[in-house]
């Protein structure tokens, strides 16, 4: 398989100021060819420093590209620097010269001469016409490798890159086809979690795994590269599988869909409806749930209870339950839950009390009730992060909960 690394050209993109996004359009081009980019890199306008990283690429991979820095201006670099990288020398190019002055007269502007330094090539580079720009791009295989030197500006890039830097790259590479999947996973940290599918995925190479965490879940993607696309399904299925298996009915979704998705599907295959009672969620989860297109069919309302006096006042939670036990505690949260449930008529109801911080003790410190037909059942939790971060979570988990419910036999 081909190893890539891509150099972007420019001292604007070590700035605050700018980002470099065509390395992320390249990466993804040359991901979709079966090409891994093992290592980018931004340097200055800088002749030497440029040419020292060209170097270094060469060592390590066959596929050096580079992007911007093919202006007219002294501060533009690239084509001296590959030339200084490669020790060939720049030759003028009178087909590239003509172009460009063309294009300076289709616009009825005056060429400077600098603009003629743009015709230069590296010896031995094939041009990579660059009709919406003035300087071309060049294509450089070197001692077994290749050197793309392409234009900086996105709308440049783009389309040179499609148009005459793929076709070249598919000839010669044999075809890949590149499946990937991704199992969410929720009620279950990390570490916990990789030391359990460990055992299974470090035996692979293909498909690859990586493991991504967010607040109350993570996601474990499988990618399989394979000559074609039948023998990457088989992969990934039986890697799939065997994951799958591990993590039981901890794994929510195999297909994207969204804890809140996959709760309402639940819901509505058991003919149930849902009601919540949120106080320091403010009203997180009833937007969950309701972002879901059609869960007017399963969704009957909430009860957004920030104080003592609404919890008491809208849901009926006995003042002195409250004074007792404090509002965050677990006989408050299976209260409202079940008032919940009892206003409503709902089958089942969600409700969540806690201290989302940074007031309040202990920060992080959740209950989350669900009532159900068969009673009523609250979680304890303690949630890391800041405010923001564990009233996500805590939506996550008492949705995670519901889910689970619905799951039961
Ligand atoms: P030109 O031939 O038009 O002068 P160039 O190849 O010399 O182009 P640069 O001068 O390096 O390209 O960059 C031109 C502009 O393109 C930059 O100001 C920036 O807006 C954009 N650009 C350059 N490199 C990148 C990058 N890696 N990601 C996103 N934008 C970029």
């Amino acid at each position: 398989m081909l190893d890539a690394e891509i150099i972007a050209v420019g001292s604007e993109l070590l700035t605050p100021g700018k980002l470099d996004t065509n390395s992320l359009f390249l990466t993804e081009q040359l991901n979709l060819l079966g090409v891994e980019v093992v290592k980018k890199s931004i340097v200055g306008d800088h002749r030497h420093r440029l040419a020292e990283a060209i170097r270094d690429a060469l060592r390590s991979v066959s596929l050096v590209i580079l992007t911007g820095g093919l202006g007219p201006t002294e501060d533009d670099v690239t084509r001296d620097a590959v030339a200084s990288a490669t020790s060939r020398p720049l030759v003028f190019d009178e087909s590239i010269a003509a172009s460009i002055a063309e294009r300076f007269r289709r616009f009825n502007r005056v060429m400077a001469e600098i603009n003629l330094r743009q015709a230069y090539l590296v010896e031995g580079a094939e041009i990579l016409l660059n009709p919406r720009g003035t300087a071309p791009g060049q294509w450089l295989d070197h001692n077994g490798a290749s050197i793309l030197l392409l234009p900086g500006p996105p709308h440049e890039l783009k389309p040179l890159f499609t148009e005459q830097c793929l076709p070249r790259l598919r000839q010669r590479l044999p075809p890949v086809s590149i499946r990937a999947r991704m199992l969410r996973v929720a009620g279950m940290g990390e570490s916990d979690l990789d030391a359990l599918i460990a055992p299974v995925y470090t035996r692979y190479t293909n498909p690859s795994t990586t493991i991504l965490a967010a607040a109350g879940e993570i996601h474990v993607h499988l990618r399989a590269r394979c000559a074609d696309e039948a023998e990457a399904d088989a992969l990934l299925d039986e890697v799939e599988s065997q994951l799958a298996a591990l993590l039981a009915e901890r794994v929510y979704s195999r297909n994207g869909d969204s804890l809140e998705e996959v709760a309402g599907s639940l819901l509505l295959a058991r003919n149930a409806t849902l009601a919540v009672a949120e106080s320091a969620t403010g009203g997180l989860l009833a937007g969950r749930v309701t972002s879901v297109p059609g869960s007017s069919r399963y969704f009957r309302g909430g009860f957004l209870v920030y104080t003592d006096e609404m919890k008491t006042a809208l849901l009926g939670v006995p003042a002195s339950l409250i004074a007792e036990h404090s509002a965050v505690s677990e006989p408050v949260a299976a209260a409202m839950a079940e008032r919940a449930a009892a206003l409503t008529g709902a089958t089942y109801a969600l409700s969540v009390t806690g201290y989302a911080g940074p007031e309040g003790e202990p920060p992080g410190l959740f209950f989350i009730g669900v009532a159900s037909p068969a009673g009523v059942e609250v979680r304890r939790l303690q949630l890391p992060g800041d405010r923001n971060r564990v009233r996500a979570f805590a939506a996550q988990m008492a949705l995670d909960l519901l889910r689970r419910k619905l799951l039961a036999p």
